[in-house]
């Protein structure tokens, strides 16, 4: 648990250009249930190696379904299913996972990799690899990535610079938490020059939905509950309101980004039921409540302003005792 110096980030990134640089072959993977940093900043770095030719894979856990706003992302095709990656990898690189248990059905072949490198800046995370490049200041795990194809000395190319890109606009909310840094809009500025599509991005990271995810929005606003003592606000989504609506898990996951929009509360909550009953939590705060205390109790982790975790105790148990770990306000 002691990363927290820059010096320790940079030689932790050094081990991490060097593993990768001697590599014979690279396997990529990321978090299940991928977002846009765990996808841009797998998709950045093989897009880099593949340009130069390397012997390069990249993968994510079972269930093998991308949510359809990251379609723009380059190399959606080229991705490996999880059961055709290697078992034993020379070199494995994860990316955005703060534990092996995020790896699902890749967590066998990160455990058997020679080398593992951990990319990540999830301050909850258990530094699981045998080279952890872990910043938590950074704003996205694509800005780890980023300075590591720098420091390979490798070239940018529009590929990467579009998932580079969407990694950064999805985990700073476009430019607009409190991680957007001066840093941030260095690294965007860059990114750009390679001929970013800004503008159809945005539309189909954060704006396009089918009409029927607005009607099952619709629902799921009209089910939100308020606890104003506790300033919460949270909402749920059954295998049933899918059915209804014929809309898939994945579709959902901007839904948060919508309630938090909600004036009296500090914390969202939405809850997704799984078709095997379980239940995806996922928290945010505007940073007086740290949700990643909340989300490591129940075995989950993130960040103070996002963090999320799964259970298979019923939606009400579990909305209870997120609303009792929250403080009174008076
Ligand atoms: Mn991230």
């Amino acid at each position: 648990m002691s990363s927290g110096s820059a010096g320790g980030v940079e030689g932790s990134i050094r081990e991490a250009v060097d593993a990768i640089r001697r590599a014979p072959t690279i396997a990529l993977a990321c978090h299940v249930s991928p977002d846009g940093d765990a996808l841009g900043s797998m998709l950045g770095l093989y897009h880099v190696l593949r340009a130069d030719g390397r012997d390069v894979l990249a993968s994510f856990p079972t269930p093998f379904v991308v949510a359809p706003h990251y379609r723009e992302l380059p190399g959606l095709d080229v991705l490996t299913p999880p059961d055709e990656f290697p078992r034993e990898p020379d070199v494995m690189v994860t990316f955005d996972c703060g534990s092996l248990g995020r790896l699902g059905d890749l967590e066998p072949a990160a455990t058997a990799a020679r080398e593992l490198v951990v990319i990540d800046h999830h301050i909850s995370n258990d530094r699981y690899g045998t080279i952890n490049a872990i910043d938590p200041e950074a704003a996205a795990s694509g800005s780890l990535v980023h300075r590591i194809v720098r420091e390979l000395g490798l070239p940018l190319n529009r590929d990467a610079a579009v998932c580079l890109y969407a990694a950064l606009v999805c985990d700073t909310g476009r430019f607009q938490y409190e991680t957007t840094t001066p840093a941030v809009f260095g690294m965007a500025r860059e990114l750009v020059q390679h001929d970013v599509p800004v503008s159809r991005l945005s539309r189909t990271l954060f704006e396009e939905h089918r009409f029927a995810y607005l009607k099952l929005l619709s629902d799921a606003l009209a089910h939100a509950e308020l606890v104003p003592q506790r300033r919460f606000v949270w909402t749920a989504v059954t295998q049933a309101d899918l059915r209804k609506h014929d809309v898939q898990i994945e579709e959902v996951e901007g839904l948060i980004d919508i309630l938090r929009r909600t004036m009296e509360a500090e914390v969202t909550c939405v809850l997704k039921e799984e078709a095997d009953g379980s239940v995806r939590v996922s928290l945010r705060s505007l940073g007086e409540v740290d949700v990643r205390m909340i989300a490591e109790v129940e075995g989950g982790g993130g960040h103070r302003f996002a963090a999320g975790f799964s259970s298979t105790d019923g939606i009400d148990d579990v909305v209870a005792r997120i609303e009792a770990a929250l403080p009174v306000t008076t």
